[in-house]
This record gives C-alpha cells, sequence and structure tokens, in this order.
C-alpha cells in the first residue's frame, strides 16, 4: 500500500504517454504573472544552470547560487565521456524503448518506470537544444554526430566532446544563463553557500547563505526553491568528484522534513587511478568511453603478477597466453563493457584473490595496445588523446606504450533527496534536480546518463512542472525576509559556526574528514556486512564526538576561510555517512552497487531480494539523536519484464 507520504503523482495511462498527459494537466503560468514570482536555484552544474536559463527565459526572477567564483566552474565541468541520447545516428536499433529498458535494468530495477521512460524520451531533445547553443559535439565525416558506447548497452548512444562534455555542456548552459543575467531575468550569487532552507507555513520560502568572501550570512526569499547542489560522494573523502562537492544543502533540507531516498546506493567507478599515497585528497577518474577500446586484464600467473610488482618485467613483456581478460572471460557478451558496478566489483575479486598488479596490490590494467593495432596512433589520438595525456601527466607512465594502471573509486551517488514525478520534494515548493535528487538511476547509474538526467531536468521537466505549483503563489506577495522564520534559521547558522570556533582543538578538518572515509570505503564501501555496517555507524558516532573535540579552524568568520566551509560540510558528511550505513544494513539484498556479502551467488554475483525490497527507501528525520523513520514507495513493472541482470550471454 502506498505510504500516505510518499505521493509519487505518476500519472495514470499507458507509460508512453504519462509525460503528455502529465504535461497537458500541468496549470500554465501567463507571461504578466510569472514576473511576479520568484525562485531561488542552488546550483551552478548543469542541473541548476539550465533550469535557472529555462526560468529565467520564461520570466521569473530566479536567484542563482553557488560556492565557486563562477557559475561556470562546477562540478559537472569534470564530466569527460559523454551524454546518452535515443536518437538511433547509427541505425543499430536505438530507440527510446532500449534506453528506457537499459536504464532500468542497469540501475538493478529499482528506478520508477514513469521518470525512466520521460529521461529516455526527452533525451533526443537535449541533444537539439546543445547542438543549437553551440556545444562542440564530435562529428563523422558526413557531418553527423559522432556516437560511442558506454557500459551496460549493446548500442551507441552516447554523444561526446572529446573527453570534455561536461565542460562542453556547461558552457553551453552558462551561456544561456548569462544571456538571462544580462537580461536581468536571473540575478547571480557566485561564492554564496546555502547553509540552511526557510520554511514558512510548511513550504519552502527561502535559504541561508554565506558570502564566502566576506563572511556575511545572508537571507533570500522566494516563491519556490530549487536544490540543484550534486552529490555527496566527498563522504569517502577520497572520490572522483570536485574537493567543493558536499550533501550539506541536501541534509540541510532532509533536517528541515525533506525525505532522503536510497542513500545507501553510491558508484563506485571502476576506471580510476588508483590511491598513491597518504597524503592525497582527490582521486581522478579515465573516462569509460575507454572501455571502448582499452581491454582490462591482470595476469594468470602469480610470478608474473610478482614481477611486475618489483618492476622486474613491464606488461607489454607479459604474452597473451599469460594474460587473464577477465570481464571478457567472465561477460562475454559485454566483455569489458559490462556496468560499473559489475566491472568493479570484478576487479575487487581478481585484486582480493592476489593478481593486483602494483605495489599495493590495488590496481588492475586498462590495455589499448590492440586498439593501437587496430585503429591507428591517430584514430586512437582523435578518440582519447587528453585522456592520455592526463594519464601521463600524473603517473609518468604513457599509455601509448604501456597499458594504464586503474583500480575502483567513488565517484556518484544514486541516492538523493525523494522526489515525486513534479521533482518536488516531500516540503512543498522545494524541488531536487540533477545528482541531488534520487534521480533515475536506481540502484547503479549506467555511464552517460547523469548528463542527459541533468539537462533533462534542468531544461525539459522542471520548468514546466514548478509552473503546476507556481500557478496559485502569484497572488501572494514577495517573501518577507524579516519574518520571524528567516531570523532563527539565520540564528541557528551563526551559532554553529560559533560553535565551530568554540572547540580550538589541534586537529585539521582534512585529517578527521579522511578517518570518516576511511571508515566509509572499508564499511559502506564495494562490499558491505552487517557486522561492519553496524561497526560503521558506531565508528561514525564516535569520530562525530572527537571532531567536537579536537577540530580546530583557525581564522575568523568574517574572511575567507575555507577551514570554515570543510569544517560546516563535513558536519553533515557524518549524517550523511551514518544514514548511508542505516539504510544498507536494513537492504539485505544485493542490487546495482550496493553488494551485500552476505546476499550473492556461488558465481559472486548480486542477489537481489525483490519480494522484500522492491522499493524506494526513504528515510525521515525525527530529530537530532533519533532513529530515522523509513517509509516506502513500492516500485511497479508494468511495461518491463523483471529479470537477474545478464551481462554473459
Ligand atoms: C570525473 C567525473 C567525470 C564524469 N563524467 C561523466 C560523463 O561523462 N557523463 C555523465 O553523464 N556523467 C558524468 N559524471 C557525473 C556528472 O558529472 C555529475 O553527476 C553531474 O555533473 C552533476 O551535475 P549537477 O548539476 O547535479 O551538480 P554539480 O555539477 O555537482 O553542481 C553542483 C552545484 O551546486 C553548488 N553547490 C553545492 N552545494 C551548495 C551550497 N550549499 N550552496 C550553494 N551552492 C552549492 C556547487 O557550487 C555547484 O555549482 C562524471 C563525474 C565525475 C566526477
Amino acid at each position: 500500500m502506498a505510504d500516505p507520504k510518499l505521493i509519487s503523482k505518476i500519472p495514470e495511462g499507458p507509460l508512453a504517454e504519462k509525460w503528455s498527459r502529465r504535461k497537458a494537466e500541468i496549470r500554465v503560468v501567463s507571461p504578466n504573472n510569472k514576473r511576479k514570482l520568484e525562485v531561488i536555484v542552488v546550483g551552478t552544474g548543469l542541473g541548476g544552470a539550465s533550469a535557472a536559463a529555462s526560468l529565467g527565459e520564461l520570466g521569473y526572477n530566479v536567484k542563482i547560487f553557488c560556492i565557486s567564483d563562477s557559475p561556470r566552474r562546477a562540478h559537472s565541468i569534470a564530466a569527460q565521456g559523454g551524454i546518452n541520447a535515443a536518437k538511433n545516428y547509427q541505425n543499430d536499433n536505438d530507440s527510446v524503448y532500449r534506453l528506457f529498458y537499459d536504464t532500468i535494468k542497469g540501475g538493478d530495477y529499482r528506478s520508477r518506470e514513469a521518470n525512466v521512460y520521460r529521461l529516455a524520451e526527452v533525451s533526443a531533445a537535449i541533444i537539439d537544444q546543445c547542438v543549437a547553443q553551440g556545444v562542440p559535439f564530435a562529428r563523422e565525416y558526413g557531418g553527423y554526430l559522432a556516437n560511442r558506447s558506454f557500459g551496460g548497452v549493446q548500442v551507441s548512444r552516447t554523444f561526446y566532446a572529446r573527453g570534455q562534455t561536461g565542460q562542453q555542456l556547461l558552457l553551453g548552459a552558462y551561456a544561456a544563463l548569462n544571456k538571462e543575467i544580462a537580461a536581468g531575468s536571473v540575478k547571480s550569487y557566485p561564492r554564496h553557500e546555502m547553509l540552511d532552507l526557510v520554511i514558512i507555513n510548511g513550504e519552502a520560502k527561502g535559504i541561508i547563505a554565506r558570502n564566502l568572501v566576506t563572511g556575511e550570512i545572508e537571507r533570500f526569499g522566494a516563491h519556490a526553491v530549487v536544490l540543484a547542489t550534486g552529490g555527496y560522494g566527498n563522504a569517502y573523502f577520497l572520490s572522483t568528484n570536485a574537493m567543493n562537492s558536499n550533501g550539506s544543502a541536501i541534509m540541510q533540507a532532509y533536517r528541515k522534513g525533506a525525505f532522503f531516498a536510497n542513500p545507501c546506493f553510491a558508484q563506485i567507478h571502476p576506471t580510476c587511478i588508483p590511491v598513491h599515497g597518504d597524503q592525497q585528497c582527490k582521486l581522478t577518474l579515465m573516462s569509460e568511453s575507454l572501455r571502448n577500446d582499452g581491454r582490462i586484464w591482470v595476469p594468470n600467473n602469480m610470478e608474473d603478477v610478482l614481477k611486475l610488482r618489483k618492476h622486474e618485467i613491464k606488461p607489454s613483456q607479459i604474452p597473451e597466453e599469460r594474460r587473464d581478460y577477465y570481464l571478457e572471460r567472465r561477460y562475454p557478451a559485454f566483455g569489458n563493457l559490462v556496468p560499473r558496478d559489475v566491472a568493479s566489483r570484478a576487479a575487487k575479486e581478481r585484486c582480493d584473490a592476489g593478481y593486483g598488479v602494483n605495489e599495493t596490490g590495488l590496481a588492475v590494467f586498462l590495455d589499448f595496445a590492440d586498439a593501437i593495432k587496430r585503429l591507428g596512433h591517430q584514430r586512437v589520438e582523435e578518440r582519447y588523446g587528453n585522456l592520455f595525456q592526463m594519464y601521463e601527466k600524473i603517473t609518468s607512465s604513457s599509455p601509448w606504450e604501456e597499458p594504464m594502471m586503474i583500480y575502483p573509486a567513488i565517484h556518484y551517488t544514486m541516492g538523493g533527496l525523494w522526489v515525486d514525478y513534479d521533482l518536488q520534494t516531500t516540503i512543498p515548493g522545494l524541488y531536487a534536480i540533477g545528482e541531488a535528487n534520487f534521480s533515475d538511476h536506481g540502484g547503479n547509474r549506467l555511464g552517460a546518463s547523469a548528463l542527459m538526467q541533468g539537462l533533462a531536468d534542468g531544461y525539459f521537466i522542471l520548468p514546466y512542472t514548478i509552473g503546476d505549483y507556481l500557478s496559485h503563489k502569484f497572488a501572494e506577495p514577495k517573501t518577507d525576509t524579516n519574518a520571524p522564520e528567516f531570523a532563527q534559521a539565520e540564528k541557528a547558522v551563526l551559532d554553529r559556526i560559533q560553535k565551530i570556533f568554540s572547540v580550538k582543538g589541534t586537529e585539521t578538518v582534512d585529517s578527521i574528514h579522511k578517518k570518516l572515509g576511511h571508515i566509509m570505503w572499508e564499511y559502506v564501501g564495494m562490499a558491505r556486512n552487517e557486522t561492519g555496517l553496524k561497526k560503521a555507524i558506531e565508528e561514525i558516532g564516535e569520530l562525530r564526538k572527537e571532531f567536537w573535540k579536537t577540530v580546530r579552524v583557525p581564522g575568523t568568520n568574517e574572511e575567507f576561510n575555507q577551514e570554515l566551509e570543510k569544517a560546516l560540510r563535513l558536519v553533515d558528511f557524518f549524517d550523511i555517512g551514518e544514514l548511508m550505513a542505516r539504510d544498507a544494513l536494513h537492504r539485505v539484498e544485493s542490487c546495482g552497487g550496493h553488494f551485500r556479502e552476505e546476499m550473492q551467488t556461488e558465481e559472486g554475483e548480486t542477489k537481489r531480494d525483490d519480494e522484500h525490497f522492491m522499493y524506494v527507501g526513504a528515510w525521515e528525520y525525527k530529530g537530532e539523536d533519533i532513529e530515522p523513520e523509513l517509509h516506502k514507495e513500492p516500485l511497479k513493472y508494468e511495461n518491463i519484464r523483471i529479470a537477474t541482470r545478464n551481462y554473459k550471454d
């Protein structure tokens, strides 16, 4: 039975007609009334920038906020490999249905059918919009846009701009945003960090933000608030995310009543440069696109492994018959292009068995020798040149001569704020888009689908659905930031900052964050079990106490103070980490990136429990030191046959 607090608002009717039906029902705000309405958008990545530009163009008054000095420096800029769309340019039998099917299957049957179908449906329009903006997608000789494949699919539907797709897409969205800024419909607040959400009479009415340059705490009111603040993968300290990526805004919303869905669904990406020391604070992704042509292997005998570790031989000296291309061996149908969760676990399995190829034993090879032979230097250079360069700069080893070394790392969070079909959270007037919501990716996101989802939300879904809510609001006056709710929220923020400064301990924020990262990776990482997850909850609790006794944040609030920024975010990462562990503990099944060791097949593959866990788990905050309450949104599959994921044949 549906939980009365989780009304998903999925439209009635056949799957392919649901979005058209919803659009037809949505009330439209007239242009003269749009001018009276204010919307706050927090975040300027692909989700936020596309939403703010679209809302501004529609005629709303938009305020947009970001941490960086310019909206175009959001984390989205790091996206390398590409963006999916069901255009079928390759004539390889792609379709909206196939993209929908791949995404549901890739997510291990833990996402909503209606949302995923809509995502696939609008995917083609995203490419048209971006091309019209001048995004320089790669093209074939005849002028058609080029495509490549990403994991978990058997067609080529990924559009790309070399290894800089996110950057080029963000430049497109940023140009559209700048047009609105110049026209006065969008006002931009760079270097402003949201520190609390303001609720008045149960509705989202504004935010409290800190001016990161002066430290001033400021109040901003609106008729609705949109969170596009990205993912929370940095709870693990080391991840592929940008250093500023954080989960604080969604935790502020959670504490004010927005439910947090599937927090334990985190993605571990198989192709990252391995950890190389204690002083590291960031991991580097090598794009999944490399798996189109790169072959993943380890030696099949221990003698070669030991020689490699002692640098007595080079990988290229190991002949074919002494190599184990384990993905091709285990998953012949998809080979090196199995989904990320499958590829990551397979790498861990080989390394746990002792075949890791570097000194730490935590690395496998990604080899381009065959591709260079088959395609020639120039074509490989065209496809992956900048990625090869980046790898060589970081490791001093040339992928032209020897294979890359890679290992899985935390990359993306499928969990996030629970949203209904309109992308509205459980707080009226509060919307969440992009990686910040629990999104369409279920237990595992397929490569090149995050950019698609962020831009679908921002350009084509939110601008319509938010109108339905705002159509009731144009008669309301502007939100009064002198209201007591703003004063209370502002005081709570100032108290929190004061409390952090008052600790005056000896530990840096990073040193404590690193300890949290170790707990998360060890117990809430690629493999999880009951004992470990309970230990994680306990150890995070202890670490939180340690933080409040030992942290030292130098300087003051009234200045540019990045240690303070990090400390405020770390306080929220403790709560996120704990919620992730709690969610992972309750979900006694393996699905997608969530691998419970107790639930695996004899071959070590994930074992779902559809009878007991085919739902979205959404957590409701109940107060400090009180266990949150779990709500369940059952998932129904009426247009797709539920099956065990199979990438073997
Ligand atoms: C290295 C790398 C490569 C990737 N490659 C691909 C790819 O090829 N294809 C693909 O589909 N996906 C890829 N992804 C995933 C994808 O890039 C992200 O999921 C996506 O860009 C997230 O976009 P977003 O708009 O939701 O958030 P983000 O781009 O993370 O933007 C968040 C914004 O919120 C702001 N913000 C955060 N908190 C606050 C606050 N409290 N107050 C004010 N502002 C705040 C930030 O300043 C920023 O502007 C990649 C990810 C990584 C790490």
